[in-house]
């Protein structure tokens, strides 16, 4: 059976490199490609990363029912994850891996209770989460405040994860990661 993987964070927390890591990792993990209208950063790649659409296109898909669920995760800014990819990477009998926000997690995780692992990325600090993103480079001073924000945010949703995954030195998470990912796709 196909597992689905849902990997939540606050922003800067560290939930894309552990994503990138884990599909290098295991051939039978395929990505789930969100769509989203916000803008491009340089090392992204449209069809890879995200499906990068308009505000415009965002809301015909959403009318036409196109989303498992999706999210105005910040303000003017959606992100979804649409049925066909979903249907996609299931009919290529994946096991399927989601950067999703915590609501978005929370959301597939009632709609497949048996088949969903929730795994809450955790940075070791506030601090270490700012540090961080401002080392990014990808924001500008007011979209860094807004992530800072929503961060505090997100750190409630922990206890409603299946796993919590502590985000320190980048090497041991890396390897508590894939314990976790081979554990449960282990399971029937
Ligand atoms: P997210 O997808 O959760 O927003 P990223 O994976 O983009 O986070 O990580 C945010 C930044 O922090 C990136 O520049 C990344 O290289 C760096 N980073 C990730 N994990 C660690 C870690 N354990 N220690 C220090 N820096 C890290
Ligand atoms: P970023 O802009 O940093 O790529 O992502 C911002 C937030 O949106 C992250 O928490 C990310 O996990 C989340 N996100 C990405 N794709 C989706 C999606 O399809 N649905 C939901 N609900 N959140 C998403």
């Amino acid at each position: 059976m196909s597992k689905l993987l849902l990997f939540a964070a606050p922003s800067g927390a560290g939930k894309t490199t552990i994503v990138h890591h884990l599909l290098n990792q295991f051939g039978e993990l395929e990505f789930s490609i969100s769509a989203t209208t916000r803008p491009q950063r340089p090392h992204e790649e449209d069809g890879k990363d995200y499906y990068f659409i308009s505000r415009e296109r965002f809301q015909e898909l959403i009318r036409q029912g196109a989303f498992v669920e999706w999210e105005e995760v910040y303000e003017g800014l959606f992100y979804g994850t649409l049925k066909s990819e979903v249907e996609r990477l299931w009919a290529e009998g994946k096991h399927i891996i989601f950067d999703i926000d915590v609501k978005g997690a929370m959301n597939i995780k009632k709609e497949y209770p048996r088949e969903a692992l929730a795994v809450f990325v955790k940075p070791p600090s506030m601090e270490a989460l700012e540090k961080r993103l401002k080392a990014r480079r990808t924001e500008d001073e007011h979209t860094l405040k807004k992530r800072l924000a929503r961060a505090s945010e997100e750190m409630a949703y922990e206890n409603k994860f299946d796993r919590v995954l502590v985000n320190d030195v980048l090497k041991e998470a890396l390897a508590t990661a894939e314990q976790i990912v081979e554990s449960f796709i282990k399971q029937s």
